[in-house]
């Protein structure tokens, strides 16, 4: 099969699809892989290593090939000319550009929906991709607060540990967790699932208790929507530990929905000035009420931000994490040469989007109000 990576079309986004390391090994299960030149630069891999690993390294327009594989999201005229994509592609949020890569006759994968069961455990890019980004976080805090994480005893005096609090233990919030707890920081988690306090606690951190409910755990692992009178206790429950924080990582996620409104704006009022809030939910709406995605908002001296290319930020290793993810989806998909479509197999009637020219994803078609 003709495996093109594409340069990333997104500015900000530092990640490559594939790593040297990917390419040798679909090279060596008898694929050609095309790379244009320069796109791993940013991620810290020069042309060279993609040629030493057997890529065919291309500039100028791109040649046609069977599969690309990106980051993403992509547009079809990013893509074209190719018979398959493998990327991010945001099928729910964009569910027009779904219908015009049907129209196209392109087999669209979409790495957000791989299933996370065992048997796709190394594609689940959606993991790769936040333990990255929770990681991250922890830095941009630390570097933008005017305070030290961990407690120091000098000559000049004795300095308490930082406070930081972390809303949301999925693989996020506990990278996040685990991040902040190695730089010294007292840290404390909360979640909605149950199921995270033995987490949060099991990485040394303190679980905040709250309206727990089982029933905001569905069947998949996930977190459901939380009714409004639970909502409410909820923030009365975490108003005093968020305004006690030096920094406040979000990172709570409700999947298909808008993202859950954790910190309000009284609350990032109430904190100390020079305090941090980093939310990792801003693409979906932001758990915090002031965040704007991608810019710096300052609310009477504390700093919220909501970037959306955190992953971007350690691009060398959330590259080979990914590049890991998409290379075990190709092996799953083309054992032997070309993609294998079986809507019945688990794996595809779970990530593939579109085939034949149809939207094989019944949400997808939903968020179509019922089209294509
Ligand atoms: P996510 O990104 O969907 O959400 C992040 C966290 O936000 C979750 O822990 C969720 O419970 C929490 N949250 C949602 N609404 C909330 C609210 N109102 N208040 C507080 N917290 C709220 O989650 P994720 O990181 O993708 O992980 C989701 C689940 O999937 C977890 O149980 C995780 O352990 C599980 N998981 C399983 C596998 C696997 O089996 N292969 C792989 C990855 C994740």
């Amino acid at each position: 099969m003709l495996i093109r990576v594409l340069a990333e079309p997104r500015p900000g986004d530092a990640r490559v699809a594939l790593v040297p390391r990917s390419v040798a090994t679909l090279v060596g299960a008898g694929h050609r892989v095309l790379f244009p030149s320069g796109a791993g630069a940013a991620a810290g891999l020069p042309d060279r290593s993609y040629s030493d690993a057997g890529a065919e390294v291309f500039t100028g327009p791109p040649p046609a090939a069977d599969l690309v594989v990106a980051v993403g999201p992509v547009n079809l005229e990013e893509i074209l000319p190719t018979g398959s994509v493998i990327a991010f592609l945001d099928p729910l949020g964009r569910p027009e550009e779904m219908a015009r890569l049907a129209e196209a006759g392109v087999t669209a994968l979409a790495m957000e929906l791989i299933p996370r069961t065992t048997q796709a455990q190394a594609m689940d890019a959606l993991s790769s991709q936040a333990t990255a980004a929770g990681y991250q976080a922890v830095l941009l805090a630390a570097a933008r607060l005017p305070r030290f994480l961990p407690m120091m005893m000098t000559a000049a005096g004795t300095v308490p540990p930082a406070k930081v609090l972390v809303l949301g233990a999925g693989v996020a919030g506990l990278q996040a967790i685990a991040t902040a707890r190695r730089l010294g920081a007292m840290v404390s988690g909360y979640d909605i699932r149950p199921a995270a306090a033995e987490q949060v606690q099991s990485l040394g951190a303190t679980f905040v208790g709250g309206p727990l409910e089982a029933a905001a755990e569905t069947s998949g692992g996930y977190a459901g929507e939380v009714a409004e009178d639970t909502r409410a206790r909820q923030l009365a429950a975490l108003a005093p530990h968020v305004e006690a924080a030096d920094i406040v990582i979000t990172t709570a996620q409700v999947p298909g929905k808008p993202a859950p409104r954790l910190v309000t704006r009284e609350m990032v009022e109430a904190m100390r000035p020079g305090s941090v809030v980093i939310d990792l939910a801003a693409s979906t709406g932001g758990n915090c009420e002031v965040t704007v995605p991608d810019e710096e908002v300052d609310v009477e001296g504390v700093l919220v931000l909501g970037p959306r290319d955190l992953a971007s930020g350690t691009a060398g290793h959330a590259s080979e994490m990914y590049s890991r993810n998409v290379t075990a989806l190709i092996r799953h998909l083309a054992p032997e040469g070309d993609l294998v479509i079986d809507p019945s197999e688990p794996i595809t009637a779970a990530a593939c989007v579109t085939h034949g020219g149809d939207i094989l994803v019944p949400a997808v078609r939903a968020a179509r109000g019922g089209g294509a």
